[in-house]
């Protein structure tokens, strides 16, 4: 990569960054000073105490400070071993560095230096190996590397600590004014008693204390909630602003009809999220909400409530849904609720052949379709809709924004409906569904009895099969689950079809079983699928195929084979797949982690059936989570705030938001105040 001076700007003015040291920073993204000083410390060590040599604790890092009283240069076995003696009032100490040869020449008798590490016996003497070490230039003048509490900063290839530490102290001191410039209404900002930009970026640098430095952090936890928030409700702004979308006539006898037709009686949950959808759907400013609810709640009910809504009031609706094996499983659900209604769902994947396809393209087009079901296979630029009026997304993080966008932007715009079988914390959600209005289901259909989950190992396996084996043959089903990953992709689907084979020959021979996977045709797929679910196959072995939407409520026992490789949720997931009907049932994990958190979670499996509980210790145990912490890009959402650890300031952030957009009369972007304009402009963009 070659850069041009003009390229290199700023950074180069900083003393201690050159062209070569540009390049570096430019390399993870800091370009300007301001991006420098958002570079900021993964954690700080307090060295602002000095240990007195004569009282050193053994093993554990520590600061302490004496005079320099010799310096000795002894190569050992052709390694360059610098070594100097250090003492204060009550004692000295012996310092040595390995392969530094040059330091020798940098550490002159009677200099004072500040060490920080940990001292060790060696030999019969206390030694402290490689110190971190600060020579003190006069003892007045602010030590950086140690003697205060320490920033401790992210490395990356050829950037050192101290180097690192050199360059934001020089960037701190004499850059900051003229990089920085706070943006925030003082009102505001002394309203919610927060420091001023400056000084906070200053304190998370060199921090004076931690008092000083926990305010500073509060203040950058803010500024990334609250643009963050800004952003967000700005863009909900002008959707609502901007498009508009067909209002649904939903009539309460509609509802009714609806109800009438249904097996059963519907939960509290699902009454109230149809009664969201019915205030949303009925109105011209595009619904966009989330259907949160825990796997076996419900959704697809009131997802068929919505496509009858739609369809009544002349409309046609898509469910997008991420995997063909789930649209398949959808439709044939719909097709329950759907039929009664009078409604005709159709179904589209890539498996779809040509002949039906290009029936289906005509006829949707020509408005005849009232609800079609598929895979990417409906984004597809010739599916056309003659009146699109309502978009449902099934588990919406594996469709990207913009995929969704090719459905969303039409006019009229379609009302949106996403549904997700993850629950999510409440504060999480506030931010990765920031701009979706949320409907939570934490009801299960009455009957269901909760699912008995235990931890096995394997020397208990043949008493299980034995209780297995006892339940089957009063007639109920098991699924035994191998986990199937991509990058072993071929090893596991293998291992899943070994015992598959080793099982049907042994202890369950006089059962029927089936092995369902993902490499499988669709049509061998659907066959076993189908047996399965008329009781024509005792056991199902499957790959994880059957995560999501599998309906059986004669399946009680379920087998999850190295659970360990699963996480909290996806096997909270699995399990959903059992404790469907009347019948208690059981859920067997077997596993061996080999981590503390790999136990926990499945500890925590065999405490807990509630989603959202599991939900909120997977977050505990994971910190932010790879799935819902990350932008599109794969980055982290924010840098420094934690949305659980700093709930009060997220909520905080998000309410000074709300009133400020809130505030906003007229056309936007024109109407923006200045002050939010320059404020985002300066802060990282949300995707
Ligand atoms: P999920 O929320 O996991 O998608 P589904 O919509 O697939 O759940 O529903 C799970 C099962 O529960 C289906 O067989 C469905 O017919 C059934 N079901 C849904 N609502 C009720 C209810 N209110 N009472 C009884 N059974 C219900
Ligand atoms: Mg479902």
């Amino acid at each position: 990569m070659k850069v041009s001076e003009s390229e290199l700007g700023e950074l180069r003015y900083i003393k201690g960054v050159g062209p070569k040291r540009a390049l570096l920073f430019q390399k993870i993204g800091i370009r300007s000073v301001r991006d420098l000083l958002y570079l900021f410390p993964r954690r700080y060590e307090d060295r602002s105490h000095f240990a007195p040599l004569n009282n050193l604790p053994l093993n554990e890092p520590i600061t302490c400070r004496g005079e320099v009283m010799d310096v000795k240069f002894k190569p050992i076995r052709g390694m360059p071993l610098v070594e100097v003696l250090v003492g204060d009032d009550s004692g000295t100490l012996r310092a040595v560095w390995f392969n530094q040869p040059y330091l020798k020449r940098l550490f002159l008798c009677g200099q004072q230096v500040i060490l920080y590490g940990k001292v060790e016996f060696y030999k019969k003497d206390l030694q402290m190996s490689s110190p971190e070490f600060e020579i003190v230039e006069s003892p007045e003048a602010e030590s950086i590397h140690t003697g205060r509490i320490t920033p401790i900063y992210p490395l990356t290839e050829g950037l050192f600590q101290r180097s690192l530490r050199t360059i934001l102290r020089e960037a701190v001191e004499h850059h900051l004014d003229s990089a920085i410039t706070d943006a925030l209404p003082p009102e505001l900002r002394t309203g919610l008693d927060l420091m001023t930009l400056d000084r906070a970026l200053r304190e998370m640098h060199l921090p004076s204390s931690f008092e000083e430095l926990e305010k500073a952090r509060r203040r950058i936890v803010f500024d990334e909630f609250f643009s963050f928030e800004l952003q967000i409700f700005l863009k909900v702004k002008a959707i609502r602003t901007q498009y508009q979308a067909p209002a649904f006539k939903i009539s309460p006898e509609l509802i009714l009809e609806f109800k009438r037709s249904l097996p059963f009686e519907l939960t509290k949950s699902q009454e109230k999220a149809i009664l969201d959808l019915v205030k949303d759907m009925g109105q011209t400013v595009p619904m966009n909400r989330l259907l949160q609810g825990d796997v076996g709640s419900g959704k697809t009910v009131v997802a068929a409530f919505a496509f009858l809504a739609a369809y009544r009031s002349g409309l046609q609706s898509a469910f997008l849904i991420p995997t063909e094996i789930l649209a398949e499983q959808h439709y044939r659900t719909l097709l329950k609720f759907l039929e009664p209604v009078g409604i005709r769902p159709e179904l589209l994947t890539k498996s779809t052949g040509a002949d039906k396809r290009a029936r289906l393209i005509a006829e949707l087009k020509a408005g005849k379709v009232p609800v079609v079901v598929g895979t990417h296979a409906l984004l597809q630029e010739d599916v056309q809709f003659k009146a699109l009026g309502l978009l449902v997304v099934d588990e919406q993080h594996k469709f990207g924004v913009h995929q969704r966008n090719q459905l969303l932007q039409k006019t009229p715009r379609p009302h949106q409906l996403v549904m997700t079988a993850t629950p999510i914390p409440r504060t999480l959600a506030l931010t990765v569904y920031a701009d979706l209005d949320i409907s939570v289901m934490r009801e299960l259909p009455r009957g269901r009895q909760p699912i008995k989950t235990y931890w096995i190992t394997r020397k208990k396996q043949p008493d299980i099969f034995a209780h297995m084996s006892l339940r089957i043959q009063k007639g109920e089903q098991a699924y035994i689950v191998f986990p199937l990953i991509e990058e072993t992709e071929k090893k596991d689907l293998l291992a899943a079809k070994k015992e598959f084979e080793r099982l049907r020959k042994t202890v369950f021979k006089e059962f029927r079983m089936g092995l369902v996977h993902g490499k499988l045709e669709r049509s061998e797929r659907e066959a076993i699928m189908r047996a399965f679910s008329r009781n024509e196959i005792d056991i199902l072995v499957a790959t994880s195929v059957i995560e999501v939407g599998v309906d059986q409520p004669n399946a009680t026992m379920m087998i999850i084979e190295n659970a360990e490789r699963f996480g909290l949720a996806q096997l909270h997931q699995l399990r959903g797949r059992i404790g469907r009907g009347k019948l208690g049932s059981d859920c067997f994990l077997f596993g061996e982690p080999s981590t503390d958190e790999g136990k926990m979670r499945l500890r925590l499996l065999t405490k807990l059936n509630d989603g959202f509980l599991i939900a909120d210790e997977d977050l505990k145990l994971r910190g932010q989570g790879d799935l819902w912490g990350t932008r599109q890009s794969g980055e982290p959402l924010f840098r420094v705030a934690h949305p659980i650890a700093d709930e009060a300031i997220l909520l905080q952030a998000r309410q000074e938001a709300q009133k400020w957009v809130g505030g906003i009369s007229g056309s936007l972007p024109q109407k923006i105040p200045v002050w939010i304009q320059k404020y985002l402009e300066q802060m990282p963009k949300t995707d």
